[in-house]
């Protein structure tokens, strides 16, 4: 019998905690589909989720002088974020938090 990708895919991240999560990513272009799966894991260029892994000294917004916590629902909140709709507010976002230098 022969095993296609899906399933070596299946055996390899079924334990993962995310992987459930794989069900809600759209059929879409590729920026939407990783868009919903960053944000739907957490996992994406939020400062919540970059201070959970070590890498800037508070899990706050360093877009804003809100002091809110950077995550999915602050996306929505954030000033300097004008982009329309989830997909183009988290690429917004990311874009600004890469060409930042907040943490250095
Ligand atoms: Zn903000």
């Amino acid at each position: 019998m022969k095993t296609t990708s899906y399933q070596v895919l299946n055996r390899r991240n079924d334990h993962k905690p995310w992987f459930d999560l794989l069900q809600y990513v759209p059929d879409a272009p590729r920026s939407e589909a990783v868009a919903s799966f960053h944000l739907a894991t957490g996992h994406g260029c939020f400062a919540k989720h970059l201070f959970r892994i070590g890498i800037p000294p508070t899990s706050c917004c360093p877009l804003c002088d809100s002091n809110d916590e950077m995550d999915y629902h602050h996306l929505f909140l954030c000033p300097t974020i004008s982009a329309e709709g989830v997909c183009g507010r988290y690429w917004q976002a990311r874009e600004l938090m890469a060409n930042a230098e907040f943490y250095f």
